[in-house]
């Protein structure tokens, strides 16, 4: 049915790079085999699944959304790959994205547009806008995403959908490609708390062969979720961020995340403002450590190793082949990136860019630390406006890197968060989404709250 409806409309919505329609159906015909023998490898079998073109699949190109990879195909899966099939999930296909997740509305795609199946002259959100366009327009019933800066509960927020960025370390970055690092983490997105939960216990646990894995338990998501269900939050402590709302913010997002508070007061929660003063620097901080990383990260990508090779006549060195293949492969927002981390890290710029950019990192973590003593969570519109239209702010990055103003400081202190539909804005008729934030390792009280919540 999913495949059908693939068929039926993604030729309008363009969500999908790539769709494995015989691996599908080979995987839920598997599915469906173990449980008629009483045999089913998880809760979710049988339940097909988008995944981002940025995790490894051994039967299907992984294009990061990039020329530079066009074709490539892994010699290994990625471990959230390989847990998804264990789990009996099939895989229908890959997702589009903006170029190696870098970008807020999946234009930076070196493929194709996504559109918002909310309004198709709008975005999807970014960069996994094409799983988050999938899951609003049922042509997958869940999805995986990433989320480096809000990559997922961006997308989610504008679709109407969940999306869950869980803490750092603790899904498995094996077999995902890297933009950055350090902020870098793979998640779960549904169109209900409870479905996201299940996927969320499929994908996330410790994995040696990823060296910032952590090896603790993960805390019970689907009993949270369960649990919310019930819509009681007597004694649960929010705090409402003040530097996350206010001017630059439209009117519709600020009346849906008052009527979201009153909701949360009415459940049985306490509401107190929460002063975060150093988020106002996040977006800055974010933008140096997150370039750094890239232009050390994309490296690999030298026309030696993986995909594309241009100029490769015997008349070009091989440094020559190099530039040519990384000039043709790599779209503008790639480069720009590239130039501003290199620059970012050379000798006699780096203490004063990287090294001041990691300090308010920790100022910024520590003012979550600050809250989290007094709050069970904290919370904030995940967006600070509805979906723009295609080709807005194309030509302003600086305009498009503030639309993740709310989502870059839980990344930068590599803490857990989730958006959940909050309705539509009352002035444009619009998603909007309501972000959710706990400590580190605290991702079940996300679901007890986002289940209540929804
Ligand atoms: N939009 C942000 C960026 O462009 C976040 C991207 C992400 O989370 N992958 O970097």
């Amino acid at each position: 049915a999913h495949l059908d409806r693939i068929a039926e409309i993604d030729g309008e919505l363009g969500a999908f790079l790539h769709v494995g329609s015989d691996e599908a159906l080979a995987a839920a015909q598997a599915a469906d085999d173990a449980i008629a023998a009483g045999d089913a490898p998880s809760a979710l079998a049988g339940v097909p699944i988008a995944l981002k073109d940025v995790f490894t699949t051994v039967d299907a190109p992984t294009t990061c959304g990039s020329k530079i990879l066009e074709g490539w195909v892994s010699p290994y899966d990625a471990t959230v790959t390989a847990k998804l099939r264990a789990a009996g999930i099939p895989i229908l296909g890959k997702t589009n994205m903006d170029e190696f997740a870098m970008g807020s509305s999946t234009e930076n795609s070196a493929y194709q547009v996504t559109r918002n199946p909310w309004d198709t002259t709008r975005i999807p959100g970014g960069s996994g806008g094409g799983s988050a366009a999938a899951l609003a327009s049922y042509q997958a019933p869940l999805a995986i995403g990433t989320d480096t800066g809000g990559s997922i509960r961006q997308p989610a927020s504008v679709t109407a959908t969940v999306g869950v960025k869980p803490t750092y370390g603790t899904v498995s970055r094996y077999g995902l490609v890297a933009c950055a690092s350090s902020l870098d983490q793979g998640g779960p997105c549904g169109r209900t708390v409870l479905d996201t939960a299940l996927l969320h216990e499929v994908i996330a646990g410790h994995d040696p062969r990823d060296s910032t894995s952590i090896d603790v338990a993960i805390p019970d998501v689907v009993g949270a979720a369960r649990a919310g269900a019930a819509g009681d939050l007597t004694g649960v402590r929010i705090g409402v961020v003040k530097q996350l709302q206010g001017e630059g913010y439209q009117a519709g997002v600020l009346e849906s995340f008052q009527s979201a508070c009153k909701q949360l007061t009415d459940l049985g929660a306490t509401i107190v403002e929460v002063d975060c003063p150093h988020f106002s620097y996040a977006l800055g901080a974010y933008y140096l450590i997150l370039p750094s990383e890239v232009s050390s990260n994309l490296a690999r990508f030298d026309a030696m190793r993986y995909g594309l090779r241009v100029g490769d006549d015997g008349t070009h060195s091989a440094d020559e082949v190099m530039a040519l293949t990384r000039d043709a492969g790599f779209g503008p927002e790639v480069k720009r990136r590239i130039m501003i981390g290199t620059y970012a890290l050379s000798s006699g710029y780096y203490d004063a860019f990287y090294g001041q950019a990691q300090k308010v990192r920790t100022l910024i973590a520590g003012d979550f630390a600050k809250a989290y003593q007094d709050v069970d969570v904290l919370i904030s519109p995940t967006t600070p406006t509805t979906p723009f239209k295609l080709g807005e702010k194309v030509d302003d990055p600086l305009s498009m890197y503030l639309f993740d103003l709310c989502t870059l400081p839980v990344n930068l202190a590599g803490t857990a968060a989730m958006s959940v539909p909050s309705g539509l804005a009352s002035d444009d008729g619009l998603p909007v989404g309501l972000q959710i934030m706990a400590p580190a390792l605290a991702d079940d009280r996300l679901y007890r709250i986002g289940a209540a919540y929804e």
